[in-house]
């Protein structure tokens, strides 16, 4: 069957392909002919992961799944969240972003932070959120030239290096998005989706 990632990035759209086998062909927004960025209006993950694939199932009437992302910081009561890209403004820049959050944890000393995302799939016989978490902490210098976002300060759980000390691969193992991904790909494996 034919599924589609509602997202312009290639590169996720390969590795999730890898995961799901040849029972699935999965195509990106530019293959149904969508060229437009999806809108985020909503105040949760979980609203702005529906809002895409809501939006790209009944425009496109294609069976589809849409992913958001956010980093949630315990003592700033879980900010910047769904707020994570534009945390520091509309320019979406990662190094603005790191140093407010930095600034903003000046002098706290817990550093508890969780990466958590949220994939929601439409298919004509319903919806379903699949959740990925990556638990760590918030260091104050930046260490790494690997990744993006705010991998240079974030440490996880039980590990040395930051997410931007880890090659793609070793990120892979414990991402929270690959957490997700797997969920939805179990989910997609072990359901007769024939009639969807
Ligand atoms: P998106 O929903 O995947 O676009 O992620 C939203 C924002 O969360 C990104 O712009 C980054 O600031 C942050 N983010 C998401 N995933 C990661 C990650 O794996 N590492 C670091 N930052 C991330």
């Amino acid at each position: 069957m034919t599924l589609c990632f509602a997202t312009n990035n290639q590169h996720k759209i390969k590795e999730v392909q890898a995961l799901l086998g040849n029972d699935f062909a999965l195509v990106g927004l530019a293959d149904i002919g969508c060229n437009e960025e999806l809108a985020e209006e909503q105040t949760t993950l979980e609203g702005n992961s529906l809002q895409k694939a809501q939006y790209v199932f009944e425009r496109y009437t294609v069976s589809c799944f849409a992913d958001d992302t956010g980093l949630e910081v315990e003592a700033l009561n879980g900010a910047p969240g769904v707020y994570s890209a534009r945390y520091a403004g509309e320019q979406r820049n990662a190094v603005d972003n790191m140093k407010r959050l930095l600034e903003n944890l000046e002098g706290i000393k817990n550093r508890k932070a969780r990466f958590r995302t949220v994939i929601t799939l439409i298919t004509p016989s319903g919806q379903k959120q699949f959740e990925g978490i990556l638990n760590g902490i918030i260091i104050d210098q930046q260490r790494g030239a690997e990744g993006f976002g705010y991998d240079p300060i974030f440490l996880p759980d039980g590990n040395t290096k930051t997410l931007a000390e880890m090659s793609l691969d070793e990120k892979n193992t414990l991402s929270h998005r690959a957490r997700a991904i797997e969920k939805l790909v179990t989910h997609l494996k072990h359901r007769n989706l024939s009639n969807a």
